[in-house]
């Protein structure tokens, strides 16, 4: 079969390419993925209950950028959504990130603002931080340093903040106001309908062919296209020759309770006690009414075979390794690497619009 446009992986990187070039240049794609499903990590369903959850983990949408925010608005009305954030720490329930509330509460005082930023001020030790716990403690010092950051750190990344690089948190943000909305950005949200409705929507053409379950690689030899957008992983497309790259992984448990509602905001973090790092119940995110209510226990851990890949381990070893391989997909025609498994970087939603959008305009619509 020949197709103008192949495109490895159904996530929103590789469904925007296939709805610009379905839409805009009336050409054929076949688009494949592995998985059962299309949304790569933005995958969200109704579970046995009937409530909608995302099964890679929360997803919030936000952006400054009108014309992504717009883009996506073509597809999908939106559930408006402000989100913010309860970390679980000594007894108290507190705003994360770390705002002029937690510290009062927390210390039992009563600052103002200004005595705040004045005891932050006084952290300060070094304009070279060694490692990220000297980042963080330099920041917000060393109560705050080990009841938010020090075990969720661990927990997150396997390893101590020590032996974490100080980029990992050059700003760990802290807010000297009450302000206790997570993100700051312009606009924020949900799709009303899901993220599966609106991608599906986006690809909603007769221009467009998919391949579920299947591995691009079992199939490519047999397919005609004249070009390749790849949104796989970077190493296995050159079949881990130079090595692998390595990934943190993580596991969610789902449980459903007879109850209408589980705790008081959709997500509350857990950085000291337990082995998971936060608790996300859905129906707080995306406005679903229910009798009863669905939660993640979110568990971070290895990458390995049965799991799968989320974050880009960025130390020396890998930023040396993931250059090699970009060099080598440069060198190769016809093929474009975009998304956060192709380029091993961590993207938001919103980047992944953006640079996904850019990406096609500058190499396919001049
Ligand atoms: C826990 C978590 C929470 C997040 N929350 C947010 C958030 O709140 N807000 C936000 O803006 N961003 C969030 N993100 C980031 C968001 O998930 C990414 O921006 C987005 O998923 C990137 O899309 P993508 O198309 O690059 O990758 P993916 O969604 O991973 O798509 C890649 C696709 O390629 C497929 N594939 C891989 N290998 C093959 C193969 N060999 N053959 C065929 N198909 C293959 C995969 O199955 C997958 O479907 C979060 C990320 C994580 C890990």
């Amino acid at each position: 079969m020949k197709y103008d446009v192949v495109i490895v992986g159904a996530g929103l990187a590789g469904i925007i390419f296939a709805e610009r070039f379905a839409n805009l240049k009336d050409k054929k794609v076949l688009i494949i993925d592995k998985r059962n499903h299309i949304g790569g990590n933005l995958y969200d369903y109704y579970n046995y209950e009937g409530i909608l959850i995302h099964k890679y983990g929360p997803h919030i949408f936000r952006t400054d950028k009108r014309d992504v925010w717009d883009y996506l608005g073509k597809f999908t009305d939106w559930h408006y959504y402000q989100h913010s954030v309860v970390a679980n720490v000594k007894g108290f329930q507190v705003p994360f990130p770390i705002n002029l509330d937690t510290y009062n509460i927390l210390f039992n005082t009563n600052l103002s603002q200004e005595e705040f930023q004045s005891k932050l001020d006084g952290y300060k030790f070094t304009d070279d931080p060694k490692n990220a716990e000297e980042a963080v403690v330099n920041q917000v010092g060393h109560y705050l340093y080990e009841t938010f950051f020090k075990a969720y750190t661990i927990k997150q990344w396997g390893t101590d903040p020590k032996e974490l690089h100080a980029d990992t948190v050059s700003r760990v943000p802290v807010r000297t106001d009450k302000e206790s909305r997570y993100f700051y950005h312009k606009y924020q949200g949900l799709p009303l309908l899901g993220y599966t409705d609106m991608m599906m929507s986006m690809i909603d053409s007769k221009n467009i062919s998919i391949m579920l379950n299947t591995d691009y690689k079992d199939i490519i030899d047999g397919v005609e296209f004249d070009e390749l957008i790849y949104t796989g992983p970077l190493d296995y497309y050159f079949d881990y020759e130079l090595g692998e790259l390595d990934y943190r992984s993580l596991i969610f448990e789902e449980r459903t309770f007879e109850q209408e509602s589980f705790q008081s905001h959709s997500v509350v973090n857990y950085p000291n006690n337990y082995d998971y790092t936060r608790i996300t119940e859905y129906k707080k995110l995306t406005g679903q009414k229910h009798h009863k209510t669905t939660v993640h226990f979110e568990y971070p851990m290895e990458h390995n075979e049965a799991n799968e890949p989320y974050y880009p381990i960025l130390n020396e070893r890998n930023k040396i390794l993931k250059n090699k391989y970009l060099e080598k997909a440069r060198t190769l025609n016809n093929i474009t690497f975009i998304g956060r498994l192709a380029e091993y970087r961590y993207y938001a939603m919103d980047e992944i619009v953006e640079s996904a959008l850019d990406s096609f305009n500058k190499k396919f619509n001049r």
